[in-house]
């Protein structure tokens, strides 16, 4: 088994987190289970936020009167103290626990640090005096408050999406993590449902002995495949060097990760799953894709007024309407019976 210590927290656990924003699309009974057979097979690792709805209050359910024996992170989205604290409480409550290991601010448009004038880290300092939280962390999508996060030197971890398709820059992220002996949480591990092959995302993880995935978790069989990798950890071997290689070719530059932060869009055009059709249809069962309902989510793409909020909330600084345009053109080719 392999494990990961985050930083200097002293937190030590398996390779392989257990990512529990999926869990909110299953039933309360199901999701308990999942975490439980989790916890059984070596997963001692379970990320949540407030803004997943009823996360918490599942991992609070599975996993009480055995509180102790697992590490859990959330996250608030709040931007003043005043909501920062309603925030916590709220946790708290849900999770049913009076402390949470890994309380992160989630996705802040800035990184917040002491005398900022916002008194967000001000109020996690608190809570940690208070006992509430026992570490602070940030998690964000931009290159720049990752950077500022690492440099200030007032977090003990960052969530950051890495993934082997990663830039230069990201690896640089990473790298500083290590520097700086901060804890490095790796979302997005498999780019947003783009990698298909969840043995190479792993074994590339393996490489970073101070990177700890989370696995976006919501069946049993996925479960089943992470758990396979506690027993035993992919190691990287040349065939999936040559898989790896294949699939930055193919997924290099301007593609869209389904992360949905361009989101809402005022014309209700589920972008984060349109902007990629083109992908969909190619990396992942493609009569899935073709379904009445689909299709008519495609079809919402000719509503674009093209305001532009998307792409200026986009943080990969994708031109978000051109995307849709360029995967609906295909999309319609598709139906017409264009090969792929
Ligand atoms: S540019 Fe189009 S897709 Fe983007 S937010 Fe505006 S209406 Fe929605
Ligand atoms: S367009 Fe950008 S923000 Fe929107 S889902 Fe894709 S990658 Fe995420």
């Amino acid at each position: 088994m392999a494990e990961v210590t985050l930083g200097t927290t002293g937190i030590t656990v398996n390779k392989n987190g257990f990512g529990a924003l999926p869990i909110q699309r299953i039933g309360r009974e199901e999701a308990a289970y999942l975490l439980k057979k989790a916890y059984n097979n070596g997963i001692t690792f379970f990320d949540t936020a407030r803004m997943y709805t009823d996360s918490e209050e599942k991992i609070g359910y599975a996993f009480k009167g055995m509180r102790e024996k697992v590490y859990i992170a959330t996250k608030t989205p709040a931007v003043t103290a005043e909501d920062f604290w309603k925030d916590l409480e709220t946790s708290l409550k849900m999770l049913d626990t009076d402390y949470i290991d890994i309380f992160q601010f989630h996705n802040p448009s800035f990184c917040p640090v002491p005398g900022d004038g916002t008194g967000l880290f001000e109020a996690m300092e608190e809570a940690r005096k208070q006992g509430k939280i026992r570490f602070i962390g940030i998690t964000n999508h931009r290159l720049s408050a990752a950077e500022e996060a690492i440099s200030s030197g007032y977090y003990d971890t960052l969530q950051f999406p890495f993934c082997y398709l990663a830039s230069p820059k990201d690896l640089e992220i990473v790298r500083k993590c290590r520097e700086k002996e901060m804890g490095f949480i790796a979302m997005k591990a498999l780019s947003g449902g783009l990698i298909n092959n969840s043995r190479a995302a792993a074994a590339y993880m393996g490489q970073f002995d101070h990177v700890l995935p989370i696995w976006g978790i919501q069946r049993e069989k996925e479960l089943d495949e992470f758990l396979s990798y506690v027993k035993t950890p992919p190691v990287m071997d040349d065939k999936i060097r040559q898989l790896i290689e294949k699939d930055k070719k193919e997924l290099s530059g301007n593609f869209c990760r389904g992360c949905g932060y361009c989101m809402p869009c005022p014309q209700d055009i589920e972008i984060n799953n349109c902007a990629r059709m083109s992908l969909l249809l190619r990396r992942s069962p493609s009569k899935l894709q073709l379904t009445a309902e689909v299709q008519a989510k495609m079809k919402k793409i000719e509503d674009c007024i093209h305001c532009g909020q998307c792409a200026r909330r986009c943080p990969y600084g994708l031109d978000t309407p051109a995307l849709l345009e360029a995967n609906y053109k295909d999309y319609q080719e598709v139906l017409n019976g264009k090969e792929i």
